[in-house]
């Protein structure tokens, strides 16, 4: 499970150096635990008496994303369309940062694609 493009689904207090302490508000729980239950299910009748799951915790978190968000406010984000600074010239970001909330899926073909059309679009001439 990730955390869905609701900002409530967002890391809320940027944690202290090392610190473990984060709040985080979990928006989604609700279709986790169905798919967990249709698993369980799933396996048991498949013969599997005993079935243990395990939720991970912010600790385990792999795909942060979304630190310099894109949109078209720049009261609101922090790159445009093209991610492209709203406030430094000549600027553009293509990692993960761009990410106006997450995807909740890997991410990572989502940052390599961006980043070929970033590309694209500062070796095109003006
Ligand atoms: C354990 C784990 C498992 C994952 N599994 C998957 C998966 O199965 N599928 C999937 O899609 N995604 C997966 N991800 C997520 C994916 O790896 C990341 O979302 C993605 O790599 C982020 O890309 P990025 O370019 O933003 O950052 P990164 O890939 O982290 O690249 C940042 C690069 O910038 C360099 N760098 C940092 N600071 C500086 C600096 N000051 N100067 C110069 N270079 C710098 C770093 O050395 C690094 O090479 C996983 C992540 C983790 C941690």
């Amino acid at each position: 499970m990730e955390a869905g493009p609701p900002a409530t689904g967002r890391l809320l207090e940027i944690p202290a150096l090392f610190s473990r302490q984060m709040k985080t508000a979990y928006d989604n729980l609700a279709p986790h635990h169905e798919l967990v239950s249709r698993i369980r299910r799933l396996v048991r009748k498949a013969g599997y008496p005993l079935i243990f799951t395990q939720r991970m915790g912010i600790e385990t978190n792999s795909h942060m994303c979304g630190t310099s968000v894109a949109g078209t406010d720049p009261a609101t984000s922090v790159l445009d369309a093209s991610c492209r600074s709203h406030d430094v010239g000549n600027l553009s970001l293509a990692d993960s940062s761009f990410f106006p909330s997450s995807a909740a899926v890997n991410p990572a073909l989502t940052i390599a694609a961006n980043a070929l059309r970033i590309a694209e679009r500062i070796a095109a001439p003006d």
